[in-house]
């Protein structure tokens, strides 16, 4: 791409702080300028306070450039995705990062069509190649590679999987001290729009599994006993339950329930997966959890693979053990 070449990465800052997943775009947005020989810069759409901004420096972010009354535009991404399209326009943007989160990709498909750019989504690796730079992904549940070339005639919108995302701090990085600009958009975009007065928490129990937080998923490794034993658990800790295809099967629970590639494509913080295979079809729609825990009594079950930590264990044994040290820890009866 070379030195004409610009990233601009969009970095969001949930509840005003820069968490894993920003430091992962930094750190992203950091590598990619060294791979494409390019400049970078991020956009916010929250105006960060003195102590994100020294983070921002740590990663080495040469500009921040804050898009003006966006965060009330933060409810309704199609809105901030036409802000964003218009700031990269402004700044002559060729690639704009995004994170593969639930705002990012649905910001990014405005964007690009805003631009009239191409659109890598759970975009992984990056090589420049002969004929132009190749992008390379995974796809149905991590088992097959897909690459892509992009020739650059046109700017590329890419998300960037959570899973790919790393906070590391790259030895090649020079610590900065951003350049803070604020951005604001010559055309109206978002019109009348409500003001928001308050927010009440989701709550887990009965949150769409697309947006939970942390999920406990039961497979068929559950039997009757250790399912409701799941399930009581899942409350005393105030988390969301998922369950796989062939408990829903059996009528345990409702079809919202059911998480993988004809259930829910889930994205939570944290994915417990007990007495679940790790199914390609399971595995499809789960892969982009920032930690799966699996427990499983195989030690050769496909899930451990997929997983960032797996415990060979019999759930007869760890359901009623992790109950009563949970209930001991709240004050109930243990
Ligand atoms: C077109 C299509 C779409 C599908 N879509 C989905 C989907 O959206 N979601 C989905 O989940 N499936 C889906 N499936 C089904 C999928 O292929 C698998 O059959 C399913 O995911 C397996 O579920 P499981 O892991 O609960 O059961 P199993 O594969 O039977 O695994 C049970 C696991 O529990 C372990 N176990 C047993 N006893 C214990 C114990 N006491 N303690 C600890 N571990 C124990 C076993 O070692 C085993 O690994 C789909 C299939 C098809 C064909």
């Amino acid at each position: 791409m070379g030195a004409n070449g610009k990233i601009l990465v969009f970095v969001d800052l949930p509840g005003g702080e820069l968490d894993e997943t920003g430091r992962g775009l930094l750190s992203y947005g950091a590598r990619l300028a060294g791979t494409l020989d390019a400049s970078w810069g991020v956009a916010v759409a929250v105006t960060p306070d003195s102590a994100q901004l020294a983070a921002f420096g740590a990663y080495g972010t040469p500009y921040i450039t804050c898009v003006e009354a966006a965060e009330t535009l933060l409810d309704t991404p199609a809105l901030l995705g036409r802000c964003l399209a218009g700031l990269a326009r402004d700044e002559a943007a060729t690639v704009i990062v995004l994170p593969h989160n639930d705002l990012g990709s649905t910001m990014a498909p405005v964007v690009a069509h805003e631009l009239g750019a191409a659109i890598m989504t759970e975009l992984v690796t990056v090589r420049p190649s002969p004929d132009g730079v190749r992008l390379s992904r995974r796809a149905l549940g991590v088992r097959i590679a897909e690459t892509r070339v992009w020739d650059g005639s046109c700017p590329l919108v890419a998300t960037v999987p959570l899973r790919a995302l790393s906070q590391v701090l790259l030895s090649t990085v020079r610590p900065s001290s951003p350049v803070v600009t604020g951005w604001h958009s010559g055309a109206p975009v978002s019109g009348a729009l409500p003001t928001i007065i308050g927010r009440i928490p989701a709550d887990p129990q009965t949150v769409d599994l697309t947006e939970a937080e942390v999920i406990f998923s039961a497979g068929k490794g559950c039997d009757p006993a250790t399912f409701e034993q799941l399930k009581e658990l899942c409350k005393l800790l105030n988390v969301s339950f998922g369950v796989t295809r062939p408990v829903y099967d059996l009528g345990w629970t409702g079809f919202e329930r059911m998480v993988g590639q004809t259930g829910r494509t889930v994205t939570p913080r944290l994915y417990v997966a007990l007495g679940i295979s790790g199914s390609m079809h399971h595995v499809g729609g789960i892969k982009d959890s920032r930690r799966i825990v699996a427990v499983n009594s195989d030690a050769k079950a496909p899930v451990f693979p997929n997983a960032d930590e797996g415990f060979v264990a019999d759930l007869k044994e760890v359901l009623p053990c992790l109950l009563s040290r949970v209930k001991a820890t709240i004050g109930g009866a243990p």
